[in-house]
């Protein structure tokens, strides 16, 4: 799936050179203006690579009537900025395309980046009918995606100058994290973080809507799906994230655990974990375990687990849920901690 497009601006998104065109004469593309519009509806992040002044960024926002995601501008090579954008976004490069109207560009890109998906503007009509733009489902936290990126490079500007640790960042920035079950109204959008999510994903394959609907059945079942939102006076960034809790015995078994990389450094991971561990606790329960398959990209998860108080158990003997299984010999780890009572970052609300 394609997460994010990175476009060139002179003859690609501009009809013109933008250091060329008083500005009264400049104007966006319309055929690629149309694209982006159509690509930005389905939740696909929009970003600038382009040889020039900084300025021309917020000419195109304008023009376009778009908040870009990131954007690199100035005169190095457009695979450092394809680069960069990516860093920046938490993306790989299998998940951006790539749109500039100079071959040897695309050539550069192409070469240097060769898992990105790279296009001429001509490729584009028909390249928003392919399946990699064509996401399966759009929540309404897809269609404002956009928004959320434009939030956070404004966050981000505010992070830098701030003089302050992380955590008053956070008071300062009204960090608030909901946690709650999940209604029928959260299920589209905890299918579509179990497969936009990989660095904080435990498990590493789709989980159908149905399934969710399924564990979550009732409050008197054996099974829990928790939905996790987080917002703060830059913006709402909805439901970012959830886990499965499955009690048996004494052990509250976590087979899922998932959150979106725009959490990645908002103290979100951490909430969830530390909320989870005082919920058994208050539930009399004796023990918690996280199992966790383990992928080339849920690094960060795992670091996160230990970080929070979790002994990992490399050799454990563990049976995942049917809809959690790859297929593949995949190796698990369990992640064991004592349920207790660490302190919840204020900004915790519990939602019964
Ligand atoms: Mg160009």
């Amino acid at each position: 799936m394609i997460k994010c497009v990175i476009w060139d601006l002179d003859n690609t998104l501009l009809a013109g050179t933008y250091l060329e065109s008083p500005d009264q004469r400049l104007c966006a593309d319309p055929d690629a203006a149309r694209a982006l519009a159509e690509l930005a509806g389905r939740g696909i992040l929009h970003a600038i690579a382009s040889r020039n002044p900084p300025e021309a960024a917020a000419c195109a926002a304008t023009l376009t009537g778009h908040a870009f995601a990131a954007a690199r501008l100035g005169w190095g090579k457009k695979s450092a900025a394809v680069a960069g954008i990516l860093g920046e976004l938490g993306l790989s490069a299998g998940e951006a395309a790539f749109v500039d109207d100079d071959p040897l560009e695309r050539g550069e890109v192409g070469r240097a980046l060769p898992e990105v998906l790279v296009l001429a503007p001509e490729d584009l009509a028909e390249a928003i009918g392919w399946p990699e733009f064509s996401p399966p489902v759009i929540t309404p936290e897809a269609r404002r995606r956009g928004d959320m990126y434009a939030s956070r490079r404004v966050r981000q500007e505010e992070a830098a100058a701030f003089g302050g640790s992380a955590d008053e960042f956070l008071r300062y920035c009204r960090t608030e994290v909901r946690i709650a079950e999940a209604t029928e109204a959260d299920l589209p959008r905890l299918h579509e973080l179990s497969f936009r999510t990989h660095q904080f994903n435990s498990v590493g394959v789709p989980v159908g809507a149905e399934i969710f609907a399924r564990l979550a059945g009732g409050p008197q079942g054996p099974s829990r799906v928790v939905t996790v939102r987080l917002s703060d006076k830059f913006g709402d960034d909805g439901l970012v994230g959830g886990c499965v809790i499955t009690v048996s015995g004494g052990t509250w078994h976590v087979p899922l655990l998932m959150m979106s990389c725009r959490a990645l450094g908002r103290g979100v991971i951490g909430a969830l974990l530390a909320w989870i561990r005082r919920a058994a606790s208050l539930a009399d329960a004796s023990e918690v375990v996280v199992t966790c398959v383990i992928t080339d990209r849920n690094v960060p998860l795992r670091i996160a687990l230990t970080g929070a108080g979790f002994r990992a158990d490399m050799a454990a003997k563990i049976t995942l849920p049917d809809w959690a299984q790859s297929g593949e010999h995949a190796r698990v780890a369990a992640y064991h901690a004592a349920p207790g009572q660490p302190e919840l970052p204020h900004w915790v609300v519990e939602v019964p």
